[in-house]
């Protein structure tokens, strides 16, 4: 509307050439129309061999490679309902870095699976590209397996995420206070929730023990920094340690961590905690 209106302004002084002005005008309506519903009206045509430059890195590959899988977003792109920019050369532009890019390629010309050094990293990139042909495949095989059955452990662990940056931050704050390159931190790692008799025999009321006994007369928090526990899983304490160690080196952070005895805290009667403590040696430089 806005357009017809600029070009009847325009046309006023040319009254007399109304009939030549109103071809003109329906001329360029058609045209303007067209392009506004370009996408959506024509459907795009591409040539048998498609050229990509995929964040500065070309490639070049059959059509039906790209459309391969169905709903994946590169099948998607080439379906012929998008408009896809193309660079000066007139390769088909992505917005992605390229590294990877022949891995998904490979993958899509003939089920090739990536090497294992580059299994996380195509993973993301099958995730960007909505490949989940690629995606299944890759989930089982390490690292990601591992990470996935590691995840699971994790997810059964309450908090875990949040000492951990518990950990990092009293770390942070010893060393900078004592302006040291080595923080040390208490961390109390159980995984069973009673702790244990000095006879190794864990406590429930009703044991024979004595009646002054329930289990609130051993709820207390150790003297720690971070404490975690208890958990189901079968993995135990040093998977958890295991767990940390990779966690915070994941973050750059060097850690070491020794067993330093038990909580020792007199609980009831003559019960003590007897909760592992582990003293956790932080590196910041
Ligand atoms: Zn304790």
């Amino acid at each position: 509307a806005m357009k017809t209106a600029i070009l009847s302004e325009d046309e006023q002084p040319f009254d007399d050439m109304s009939e030549e002005s109103e071809k003109r005008k329906k001329y360029i309506m058609k045209k303007s129309f067209l392009a506004s519903n370009e996408p959506s009206c024509r459907t795009m045509q591409f040539p048998e061999v498609v050229h990509l430059n995929v964040g500065g890195e070309c490639f070049s590959t059959c059509l039906s490679t790209l459309r391969r899988y169905e709903n994946s977003m590169l099948a998607t792109m080439f379906s012929g309902r998008h408009r896809i920019p193309r660079d000066s050369e007139g390769r088909y532009f992505i917005d992605r870095d390229g590294t990877y890019f022949r891995d998904i390629l490979n993958f899509l010309r003939s089920g090739e699976i990536p090497q294992m050094e580059r299994v996380r990293e195509v993973y993301r990139e099958a995730q960007y590209y909505a490949l989940r042909p690629l995606m299944t495949v890759l989930e089982e095989m390490q690292p990601l397996l591992g990470e996935r059955v590691r995840q699971a452990f994790l997810d059964l662990l309450p908090y875990y995420t949040e000492n951990l940056e518990r950990i990092i931050t009293v770390a942070r704050e010893k060393a900078i206070q004592r302006k040291a390159r080595l923080a040390k931190l208490r961390v109390c790692v159980f995984k069973e929730e009673l702790p244990v008799t000095p006879y190794e025999r864990t406590l429930f009321p009703g044991t024979g023990i004595a009646p002054e006994c329930t289990p609130e007369s051993f709820q207390h928090k150790c003297n720690v920094d971070v404490s975690f526990g208890p958990w189901t899983a079968i993995a135990d304490v040093y998977d958890l340690l295991h767990c940390l160690t990779n966690d915070l080196h994941e973050r750059g952070i060097t850690s070491e961590q020794q067993c330093i005895g038990v909580c020792d805290k007199h609980l009831v009667s003559h019960y003590y905690c007897k909760r592992p403590i582990y003293e956790f040696k932080i590196t910041w430089w």
